[in-house]
């Protein structure tokens, strides 16, 4: 898999916090807290990876964050059907 080696990284420098499964793209999405910097890729105290695609954005609110996490398709490149 094309971000397996990407994401396994990013999972070994970063804070994982909560894994969920998004309904509307069937896809798995990661909160990481990223309150330390540590993950310069996607920018933001708190981070989003769509675990398929490699799709990471970041928010400076928790809650902001956490409410992305059921829409991937508003932010992951490839949950938007462009790829
Ligand atoms: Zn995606």
């Amino acid at each position: 898999m094309l971000y397996a080696q990407l994401i396994a990284d990013m999972l070994k420098k970063s804070k994982p916090v909560k894994l969920s499964k998004a309904r509307s793209t069937g896809t798995h999405i990661l909160l990481i807290d990223n309150r330390d910097g540590s993950l310069e890729e996607g920018g933001g105290a708190w981070q989003l990876l769509c675990m398929e695609h490699g799709g990471l954005v970041g928010w400076d609110l928790n809650a902001n964050a956490r409410s992305f996490m059921a829409e991937p398709e508003t932010w992951c490149p490839v949950c938007q059907g462009g790829e």
